[in-house]
C-alpha cells in the first residue's frame, strides 16, 4: 500500500501517522522527491481501512498494490481448485452443464425436464426453489416442496442438484442439496456469505448485477475465510446501458477471473442475454474463454413457465445445442462430464 501525503502536511501529522503505522505492525519505505512523497507500507494490509488513512490532514490518497483477496487469489495457491459434486470435477479442465427451469413449479415440470436435460447431455440440473423476484406478486418458488421436487429429480436422474439459497436461516433445507447457489442479488448478503463459509459444500456464487470483478472475488474471500473452500465464480451478466440484452454478458471477466483466481468459473448465457438465438453462440464463445461450466435455462413447456419462460430452451433446442457444445469441447479436447 502507498500512502501519497499532502505537500506542505505538519511534520507532527506526517510523523504521527509514522507511528501508529509503525504500532499496527507495518514496517515503511519512505520516499522523498521534489514534489511528491511517499510512504510505503510494507505488510500484510488487507484489515487495514484505506479511508480511515485517507481522512487524516497530512494524506492527499492512498492506493493498494497488491490486490485485496488473498485466499482465492491465483497467487496464492497457482494451481487450480478442483471440486468433486457426485464424481464430476469441475475445475479440472473437464465441462460440467446445469441444466434445468428458472424455478421449479409441479412434479410433472421438474421431472420432465430432468429427464429431457439428462438424455441431452446435461451433468447437473437447476431449477430455484426460492426464487429472488422483482414484483412481490410474481410466483416466488415452491420452496421446500420445491427441494423435495428436486431431490426427486434427483433420485430418478442421477443428476446432481444445483439450487438458490436466499437467507441463511432456510440452510437446514439444504441438507441434501449438492450445489448451494447464491443468485446476483445476494453477492454481497455477508450475514449469508459468512454462513456459507461454515458449511462443507460447494457455493456457486453469481457475480451482482452491478459488481466488479473485484468484489465478485471479494464475496468469494467471505466464503475462504469462514473455512469453505469450494467455490465456484459465476459470471451471469452485469448492467449497463444497453437495453437490447437482458443484460451486458461480459465473456472477459471469465477468462480473467481465471487468470486472477484459482477457482472454477461458470457461466450462465440465460440470465445474461435473455435471448433465446443468442444461447447458443454465447455458449460456444464462453467455452473458448475458459468457462468450467454452464449454466442454461431449460423448460418443458417455456410459454407455460411461471418465471423467466422467454429464455428458457425447450429440451429439443437444448439437444441442438448440446450437439455442438460437444463439438466444441472435442475441437478443444475437453471432456464433458
Ligand atoms: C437464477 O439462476 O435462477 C437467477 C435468479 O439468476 P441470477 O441470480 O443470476 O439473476
Ligand atoms: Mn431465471
Amino acid at each position: 500500500m502507498i500512502i501519497l501525503l499532502r505537500r506542505g502536511a505538519a511534520k507532527k501529522d506526517i510523523e504521527q501517522l509514522r507511528e501508529d503505522l509503525k504500532a499496527w505492525g507495518f514496517s515503511l519505505h519512505e520516499s522523498t522527491g521534489t514534489t511528491e512523497s511517499l510512504i510505503g507500507i510494507v505488510g500484510d494490509t488487507s484489515t487495514l481501512d484505506i479511508s480511515t488513512i485517507e481522512a487524516r490532514d497530512c494524506v492527499e490518497t492512498v492506493k493498494r498494490i497488491a490486490e485485496p483477496y488473498k485466499k482465492v487469489n491465483r497467487k496464492m495457491h497457482p494451481e487450480n481448485t478442483v471440486i468433486d459434486v457426485r464424481g464430476r470435477k469441475i475445475g479440472n479442465g473437464s465441462l460440467q452443464i446445469i441444466a434445468g427451469p428458472c424455478s421449479v413449479e409441479t412434479e410433472e415440470q421438474i421431472l420432465t425436464t430432468a429427464r429431457a436435460v439428462k438424455e441431452a447431455g446435461a451433468t447437473m440440473l437447476r431449477g430455484g426453489a426460492f426464487k429472488p423476484r422483482t414484483s412481490p406478486y410474481a410466483f416466488q418458488g415452491l420452496e421446500a416442496e420445491g427441494i423435495k421436487l428436486l431431490l426427486k429429480a434427483r433420485e430418478e436422474t442421477g443428476l446432481p442438484i444445483v439450487t438458490e439459497i436466499m437467507g441463511e436461516e432456510d440452510l437446514p433445507l439444504f441438507e441434501d442439496i449438492d450445489v448451494i447457489q447464491v443468485g446476483a442479488r445476494n453477492m454481497q448478503n455477508f450475514k449469508l456469505l459468512k454462513a456459507l463459509g461454515k458449511v462443507k459444500k460447494p457455493i456457486l456464487l453469481k457475480r451482482g448485477l452491478s459488481s466488479t470483478i473485484e468484489e465478485l472475488l471479494m464475496s468469494a474471500e467471505y466464503i475462504f475465510a469462514g473455512g469453505n473452500n469450494e467455490v465456484i465464480l459465476c459470471e451471469r451478466g452485469i448492467r449497463t446501458f444497453e437495453t437490447m440484452t437482458r443484460n451486458t454478458l461480459d465473456i472477459s471477466a471469465v477468462s480473467l477471473l481465471k487468470q486472477k483466481s484459482h477457482l472454477p468459473v461458470c457461466a450462465d448465457p440465460s440470465h445474461a442475454t435473455g435471448i433465446l438465438s443468442l444461447i447458443e453462440p454465447m455458449s460456444l464463445s464462453l467455452i473458448v474463454a475458459g468457462a468450467d461450466m454452464l449454466e442454461i435455462e431449460v423448460h418443458c413447456t417455456p410459454t407455460r413457465a411461471l418465471s423467466d419462460g422467454s429464455q428458457q430452451l425447450t429440451p429439443d433446442a437444448f439437444t441442438e445445442l448440446m450437439g455442438n457444445i460437444k463439438r466444441m469441447a472435442e475441437f478443444l479436447g475437453r471432456d464433458i462430464g
